[in-house]
């Protein structure tokens, strides 16, 4: 019943360094890069009007491939387009996605010493290097698969650090931490905010006066998803300071500003954090998944630490990554930054992310100027929120959604301020106002002929 079968379909199902035919997983490896490579240079439009993927009848592996190729690349959204405005996803850097083929490759675990050895040694590297960037010397922190678990992280940690149980946030805090929030029982207060949509410092000193103890947190953000908002960090520290509160910074989307001296002053302050979360798959351009909680104390990581004896034993002399960790079995994410940081160097990375910065300058000055586009705001960091005038919220919707369906554009919507708004999200230093300028032309065009298809 052992006996393995010797027809080629059950060794293509199998593995990765036992396969019979090295040559032909090999190819198989390389048809699968230039499959997603002619797709990616192929792409014609950012989107389409997606059809569902279905099962197939068993094909070979080969024409698995092209046919999986197909249909999901062939309408897949492509974040490399320049009319793909919406989300902070990123085109991404070859060093990283080349780093990403070889971790998936070597399948590497990095939750134990004996399983990752020196990609072990080698996270806690780029941990201390990106704490460097955050002004600690000797940081410490984990990766994690975004910063939603950064936060979680984070508050599982102010949970566990202290019996107080207020955290102090805004509207534009991120979501992820209000949820975070309720499932470690913590209470969050709304700190009102500014023109800016910054955390009002006295805002928050006067409400924490109203609270029976001084809170846990203070969660700063450095850079809102929507508006960019870089919360005012030296006045949130001296408040942290003053209440003996655990200061978090979420610079998920603004931590790229720290890469590049020119830039890096905007986030003075944060090196006074106990804890920052940085997506290196935002403005540090990796492939997803690759965000770090970083903590200027190593002991701070301690609060939510579990030895188990087969895996990370508190006598240990290595560094075994479950230590620090909400996950067990993890991938070596920090392989991507690691080669992007150690090649290139973090100002270069910070000067790409500048760059995404001055064309939503450019791009809102050209919304300035258009005679029916409205624009919300000049942009904090490299959001562009605007809308046509005249239009109502339904329609936005319908816009959006009839461009995303006509290949035309990828735009997002959202609330600021009550009210609904298109919004960009420049993240490709290559982009040019030539690129953008025909989509703000076919969404004005849109709006002002009513052509939105299906109203
Ligand atoms: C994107 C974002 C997050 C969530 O990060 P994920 O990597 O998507 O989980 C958290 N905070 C801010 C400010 C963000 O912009």
């Amino acid at each position: 019943m052992l006996e393995p079968s010797p027809t080629d379909e059950v060794d293509d199902l199998v593995l990765l360094g036992r396969h019979p035919n090295p040559q032909r997983l090999r190819k198989l490896l390389h048809t699968a890069v230039d499959t997603a490579l002619d797709h990616l240079e192929g792409a014609e439009t950012p989107s389409s009007s997606a059809r569902p993927l279905l099962p197939h009848t068993p094909p070979t592996p080969e024409e698995a491939l092209e046919s999986f190729g197909r249909e999901w690349l062939g309408q897949a959204v492509w974040y490399h387009h320049p009319r793909y405005l919406a989300h902070l996803n990123c085109p991404v850097s070859a060093l990283g996605v080349a780093a990403d083929i070889m971790a998936t490759i070597a399948n590497t675990a990095v939750e134990s010493f004996d399983q990752a050895g020196v990609a072990a040694e080698a996270e806690v590297n780029v941990l201390r290097t990106l704490g460097q960037l955050v002004g600690w010397n000797d940081a410490s922190g984990t990766f994690t698969s975004g910063g939603s678990q950064s936060n979680l992280q984070a508050l599982a940690i102010v949970r566990q650090a202290s019996p107080r149980k207020d955290i102090l946030i805004t509207a534009n805090t991120h979501y992820s931490v209000s949820r975070a929030a309720a499932l470690f029982g913590l209470r969050t207060h709304l700190v009102p905010t500014d023109a800016f949509g910054r955390m009002d410092p006295q805002a928050a000193r006067e409400l924490i006066a109203t609270l029976e103890d001084s809170p846990a947190a203070i969660i700063a953000t450095a850079g809102t998803t929507d508006r960019g908002s870089i919360d005012d960090l030296e006045a949130l520290a001296d408040l942290a300071e003053d209440h003996r509160a655990h200061l978090h910074v979420d610079a998920a989307y603004g931590g790229a500003l720290l890469c590049n001296a020119e830039t890096s002053g905007a986030l003075r302050g944060i090196e006074r954090a106990a804890s920052v979360t940085l997506d290196m798959h935002k403005g540090f351009f990796q492939p997803v998944p690759c965000s770090a909680l970083v903590v200027p104390d190593p002991q701070t990581l301690a609060a939510i630490r579990i030895n188990a004896s087969y895996l990370n034993p508190a006598e240990s002399e290595r560094p075994n990554l479950a230590d620090n960790s909400l996950q067990t079995t993890r991938r070596f994410d920090a392989a991507k930054i690691f080669l992007s940081l150690s090649t290139y160097g973090a100002e270069a990375i910070g000067s790409a992310f500048a760059r995404c910065m001055s064309h939503a300058g450019a791009i809102a000055e050209a919304i300035e100027r258009h005679p029916t586009l409205e624009l919300y705001e000049t942009p904090q960091l490299s959001t562009v929120i605007f809308r046509p005038r005249g239009v109502s919220s339904d329609e936005l919707e319908q816009l959006k959604m009839s461009l995303f369906d006509a290949g035309d554009a990828v735009v997002a919507t959202t609330t600021v301020a009550e009210e609904r708004w298109l919004k960009f999200t420049i993240l490709d230093p290559y982009l040019t106002l030539d690129e953008v300028s025909p989509v703000l032309d076919r969404i004005a065009a849109l709006a002002n002929t009513k052509e939105l298809s299906y109203l």
